[in-house]
C-alpha cells in the first residue's frame, strides 16, 4: 500500500514538473513497469488531476497519448508580511504566478492587521472565483524566525516582535495557513519543480541580509521539498545577514559591528537614489559614476560573502533578495572578484543569478501549501 502510494506520488510529481508527457517516458524516467504506470495514469485521469492533452507522432504502431495536469486543480495563496507592506502571490500546480499585487500596510502586532490581511485574502479567493475544493491554503512569509513544531514565531527585529503564536495571527483567516522564514520561502521557490535535487545556498539581499540552506536529503527530484530546509538547533541556520565580514565596520541593526547585512543590505544601493532601488540600478547603467563606485565596493563584500559560503558548503550558491533581482548584467564581474579569493576553483560559476525575480517569498510560501497539497495525491 505504502509503496504504492509513493509511485503516484512520483509519478503525479514527474507529470506536474513538465508541459507533457507520455506514458512511456514516465515508465522510462522513474524505473516502472508500463501496468503500474497505466494503472495510476488512469486513478489520476479519474480524480480530475490529468488531462489528456493531444498525441504525440506515431513511431509505428498506436499514436502516444500526451498527457499533463490540471495546473488549475489547486490554487494556493502566498502572503509576504513586511514592516510596510503585504505581497499576495496566487500560484498553481506549475508553480506560475498567476496574480501578484503588493498593498502598503504598515504592520501592527493587533487584531485590526491580522483582519485586513484576512479580508485581502476573502478578496483574492473571490474575486478570481476559486470554489473551496480547489483552494489549498495560505503559505505566509515572515521576516523573522519561524518554530514550526511550536508554532510560533520567535523573532522579528523588522517586525519587532517575539514569541507571536501562528493561531493570534491567522485567527481571522478561515483557511490552512502555513508559516515560514521569507528567505526560506525564497530558497523554495528555486527548487520548486526544479529538475535536480542538491544542495544549494540562498543568499537573500534585500532591506536586511538573510539566507536559506538546501540540503536534501531525498536527491530524488520527485520527492517533497517540505523538509529539504536546514533549520538549525535554534532555526537560525543561514542567517548569513550576521556573520562578521569586517570587526571594524559600522553598526548593523543587530547592535554588533561591521556584520555582512552592513555591507550587503539593498540599501546601502538604494540609498542613492531616495530608496528606489530600480533607479540605481538604471543611474548604474547610464554611467553614474557615484553608482559606480558604490556598486564596485558593494561587489567586492559581495564577493567575499559567496566566496566564504562555498568555502563551508561546497554547492552552488545563488544570489538572490531584491537585489538578486537586477543582479544578472553583472555576474561575470562577481564570478571573477569571488574567483580571485577562491582557494581551489580557478573560475566562479557556482554564483548564479534567483531565477524568480519578484515576490519570490510570498510564491515559496504558496509553494510550500501546493508540495503539502501534492504530497497528499
Ligand atoms: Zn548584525
Amino acid at each position: 500500500m505504502e509503496v504504492k502510494k509513493i509511485n503516484r506520488n512520483r509519478v503525479f510529481r514527474y507529470i506536474n514538473s513538465r508541459p507533457r508527457c507520455s506514458t512511456s517516458e514516465i515508465a522510462k524516467t522513474l524505473g516502472l513497469s508500463m501496468p503500474t504506470v497505466l494503472n495510476i495514469r488512469k486513478e489520476l485521469l479519474e480524480s480530475g488531476l490529468l488531462e489528456e492533452v493531444g498525441e504525440y507522432e506515431s513511431t509505428g504502431g498506436r499514436k502516444a497519448m500526451a498527457i499533463s495536469s490540471v495546473k488549475e486543480r489547486y490554487l494556493a495563496l502566498g502572503i509576504d508580511i513586511t514592516a510596510d507592506h503585504v505581497s499576495c502571490v496566487l500560484t498553481d500546480l506549475a508553480g506560475e504566478v498567476r496574480r501578484h499585487e503588493r498593498i502598503p500596510l504598515r504592520f501592527y502586532e493587533d487584531q485590526e492587521y491580522f483582519k485586513t490581511i484576512g479580508k485581502k485574502v476573502e478578496e483574492c479567493i473571490r474575486n478570481n472565483g476559486i470554489d473551496e475544493d480547489r483552494f489549498a491554503g495560505i503559505g505566509i512569509s515572515v521576516p523573522g524566525i519561524v518554530d514550526e513544531t511550536r508554532r510560533m514565531i520567535l523573532y522579528s527585529h523588522a517586525l519587532n516582535l517575539r514569541d507571536l503564536s501562528f493561531e493570534a495571527l491567522t485567527a481571522d483567516i478561515p483557511h490552512d495557513c502555513m508559516f515560514i522564514n521569507d528567505a526560506n520561502a525564497a530558497a523554495l521557490s528555486e527548487v520548486y519543480n526544479s529538475v535536480c535535487r542538491e544542495a544549494l545556498v540562498y543568499l537573500s539581499l534585500s532591506d536586511t541580509v538573510g539566507g536559506a540552506i538546501i540540503n536534501p536529503r531525498n536527491t530524488d527530484p520527485f520527492s517533497t521539498i517540505g523538509n529539504i530546509i536546514q533549520e538549525g538547533t535554534n532555526h537560525r541556520a543561514g542567517e548569513f545577514g550576521h556573520m562578521t565580514l569586517e570587526p571594524e565596520g559600522a553598526q548593523c541593526y543587530c547592535g554588533k559591528y561591521g556584520c555582512v547585512d552592513v555591507f550587503c543590505n539593498a540599501k546601502n544601493l538604494s540609498g542613492l537614489t531616495d530608496g528606489n532601488l530600480p533607479a540605481f540600478f538604471e543611474q548604474l547603467e547610464f554611467g553614474d559614476r557615484e553608482c559606480e563606485t558604490v556598486w564596485e565596493r558593494y561587489m567586492d563584500h559581495l564577493a567575499r560573502v559567496v566566496n566564504s559560503l562555498r568555502m563551508a558548503f561546497d554547492c552552488p550558491v545563488i544570489v538572490g533578495g531584491y537585489v538578486g533581482g537586477f543582479i544578472e548584467p553583472y555576474m561575470e564581474r562577481l564570478r571573477e572578484k569571488a574567483a580571485m579569493l577562491n582557494t581551489f576553483e580557478p573560475d566562479g560559476s557556482y554564483v548564479l543569478s534567483c531565477r524568480y525575480k519578484i515576490e519570490a517569498s510570498a510564491l515559496g510560501a504558496a509553494l510550500k501549501i501546493i508540495d503539502s497539497q501534492i504530497s497528499k495525491i
